[in-house]
Parts: structure tokens; sequence; C-alpha cells
């Protein structure tokens, strides 16, 4: 089958594979997303890694599924106490070889309604994710720092629950209604803006981590009394949660290209060109 293939370089490039095997359950791809974090592994993840997780395909009894990238045992104290993603189950790989193919093996999936197309139905997973940060963020005026796709996704969901929303972005092209004053709560979305989003809130406020912010200086966090919070990947759950509110959010529409134009996917992520690139075998 065809897919898209880090090579010995670690760069990506489409080349003829042996598709996955049984036993397991072998879905066909419709459409896969490309996401910063597939983005950043680019050049680290080992020669022979198919990348993709935002995977809607078609199971082999014809339905139409988001796929479940990565799920806590659902059972030890982690999980239970609502960090499944920090599961020591959670790193074992769910979607094989990756959603940059032609086929994979999934582990679980989410059913997709009719109204929510192939490229649109890979915005689930990544939906999931925000829901599951969201539900962290208190209510009220929130900045969001990085208006990327990720971005949008929160500024959505946040203001479908009544939240007061202003964006920030470092391209100028893709901000939103900046702050007009300190925020009860801000959300870092791209790497980098992390003492923005620190100096952006009130004392007391609380700070989201959707990104890794790499060092954020503590004193601030100590004289102002700040929370500081991180929250990473989605559980099934929120995937159950994300396909019934995807169809009521306003998104950025994806740009949508076929498997052998991966470079070119790539291309348009990286420049800013494009909020949102959907690959479709
Ligand atoms: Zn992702
Ligand atoms: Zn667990």
């Amino acid at each position: 089958m065809l897919a898209v293939v880090l090579g010995p370089d670690r760069e990506p490039s489409l080349a003829d594979i042996v598709a996955p095997q049984p036993p397991g359950d072998l879905v066909r791809v419709l459409a896969c997303g490309l996401c910063g974090s597939d983005v950043e592994k680019i050049g680290l993840a080992a020669p022979g890694t198919v990348l993709g997780h935002e995977v809607v395909a078609s199971t082999a009894d014809g339905h139409r599924v988001a796929l479940i990238h990565h799920a806590g045992c659902g059972t030890c104290s982690r999980c239970v106490s609502g960090h499944e993603s920090t599961c020591e189950r959670f790193a074992e790989p769910t979607i094989v070889p990756g959603g940059f193919a032609e086929q994979v093996r999934a582990h679980g999936w989410v059913e997709l309604p009719t109204e929510v197309g192939d490229a649109l139905g890979t915005y689930v997973e990544p939906l999931a994710c925000v829901l599951r940060g969201a539900e962290r963020v208190p209510r009220g005026r929130v900045l969001v720092v990085g208006n990327g796709f990720i971005g949008r996704l929160f500024g959505a969901v946040l203001e479908r629950r009544g939240d007061t929303v202003f964006a920030i972005d470092r391209l100028p092209q893709r901000a939103g209604v900046p702050p007009d004053g300190p925020v009860d709560a801000a959300v870092l979305c791209a790497p980098g803006g992390g003492e923005v989003a620190l100096s952006a809130v009130e004392p007391g406020g609380t700070v989201l981590l959707f990104a890794d912010a790499s060092t954020l200086p503590a004193d601030g966090m100590y004289r102002r009394e700040l929370t500081v919070i991180g929250s990473r990947s989605a559980s099934p759950a929120h995937m159950k949660e994300a396909v019934a509110l995807l169809p009521t959010l306003a998104l950025p529409e994806p740009t949508v290209l076929p498997l052998e134009r991966f470079g070119e996917a790539l291309e348009l992520h990286r420049s800013g060109a494009a909020l949102k690139v959907v690959l479709v075998p």
C-alpha cells in the first residue's frame, strides 16, 4: 500500500510498504489531518515511521469512523483522576502504522454522522483534545495565544460556552480580537508565547499550557498567585463529545490534498498559508 514514510534521513516521502495484516481491525483510510505534532516529529522520529493520527476511516462493515488516538487503561489512579494521557498504557500505538497510509490497524473509533464529511471528520481528534483542555479553563474573559488551527478550535469551544474570547498570533493575519485589558485565563496554543500568556492574566488567573512553553518565569506565578495547568491529548469520552459538537461549530475549512502531495501540505503548514491541511489517500 502507499504511505508517507520517514526515510533514513527522517524526512517524509511516498513509499510502497506492506499493509497491516490480520488479526486486528483493519480499516481503509479516507482522510488524515496534518497536525503540528506530526510536523515536529519530522527529522526526529525513527526511519520507517508513518505519521498521522487525525484519521477518518471506513471499517470492514462499511461504517465511517474517526479513529481513537491513544487511550488510557481507564482503571489506574491516573486515569481515574482524569489524567488519562499520563497513564502508562497511553503511549501504546493505536493507529498502525500511521494515518498517512491507505490502510491502518485501528484500536477503537467513534462513528461519524453523515453530515460530517471525511475531511471535516479529521477535526474530531484535535477537537477532542481541545474539549478536554477547555474543561480546565475557568469561564470569563479568555485569551488564546497562538491563533492557528488549535487556537481557532479553542476560540469556537470557549465562545460557545459563553466566554469572551480574545486571540493573538505571531502572524498578524491570523490574530483575532486583541485583549482590551487583563483576562481571567489564557490558553497557550503555540510554543514560545508562555510569557505573553502569563502576563496577560489578572492576579489569581489561570494559564492553560496546551503547547510546550519551555521555561517560564516562576516568580510572577508565585507573586501573582497564578494557576498554571497542563493538558495534552484526548480521551475516548471526549472523542464522542467532539463528534456531537463538531457540526454546531463554525470552523476554518480544511485544504484537502492527495497523499502524493504531502510535501506541498507540509509547506502550506510550515508557512502558515493553510490553517489546516487534510491528506486523502
Ligand atoms: Zn494532533
Ligand atoms: Zn490508566
